[in-house]
């Protein structure tokens, strides 16, 4: 239901939950963070409210420099930490908002190939399609390129990769998504609004259906639905810390 992506500077985790918590207003049902801890990506999530999320937290702290969080608002899957985001596979993790109608057929043709899923979420399949084109030897931009075009339905996804500490990336098709701009200070940011971002940054580049986003701490790529990269306006968000 909310999205928060950071490229940081210094650990992120308590700013994804500070971001997380301004769009509490979506409601929601559980929550998650993912880091990369030594290239690693690392992950805590919990049932119910973000004081959980942060009570786990506290007790396993996720150093990570670059991460990704989310509230979730079950569609598909009973509101369990089992099903909470972020989903990984392999060597990616990803938050989804929205639906993602085709991935019973998706993932019948994955398990086909001897894929195990892990959870009972429409959300996972994104993880384990980019997953698997990576083990055909793809890298993280092209896997989620390619992907991309597969999916139907609604969705807002934000993407992290083991051993790539400065890329990130996002893709929309429905659901608003939000680039927060803080080259100037080596860190860049993904949000479902300018909200979330509202207390690190308010330069916002919002994404038009079919983009998808490939982000550095020097700045962000956009490419549109045919892969053509793309320049969307950059303004500046009247939403309040
Ligand atoms: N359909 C996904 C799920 O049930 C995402 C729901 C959301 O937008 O939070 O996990």
């Amino acid at each position: 239901c909310g999205i928060v992506g950071i490229l940081g500077t210094e650990p992120v985790a308590d700013d994804i939950v500070d971001s997380l918590r301004r769009l509490e207003y979506r409601g929601y049902d559980s929550a998650g963070v993912a880091t990369l801890e030594d290239g690693q990506v690392t992950r805590v999530r919990a049932e119910g409210k973000l004081k959980n999320l942060a009570a786990k937290l506290a007790a396993q702290p996720l150093s990570g420099h670059t991460g990704i969080g989310h509230t979730r608002w079950a569609t598909h899957g009973a509101p369990t930490e089992r099903n909470a985001h972020p989903h990984t596979a392999g060597k990616v993790a990803v938050v989804h908002n929205g639906i993602i109608e085709n991935f019973r057929e998706l993932r019948d043709a994955l398990s086909a190939k001897g894929v195990n899923f892990e959870t009972e979420t429409d959300s996972e399949i994104v993880a384990q399609a980019v997953a698997a084109r990576m083990r055909d030897g793809l890298d993280p931009v092209a896997a989620v390129k390619a992907v991309i075009p597969s999916l139907e339905g609604a969705f807002a996804l934000a993407f992290i990769f083991d051993d790539h500490p400065d890329l990130m990336m996002a893709a929309r098709n429905g659901p608003p998504l939000a680039i927060g701009h803080g080259e100037a200070k080596g860190q860049m940011y993904i949000g479902s609004d300018a909200i979330a971002l509202a207390s690190l940054t308010n330069e916002i580049t919002y994404l038009e259906d079919g983009d998808v986003a490939v982000l550095t701490r020097s700045g962000v790529e956009i490419f549109d639905a045919v892969d053509v990269p793309i320049t969307r306006p950059r303004s500046i968000s009247e939403a309040q810390v």
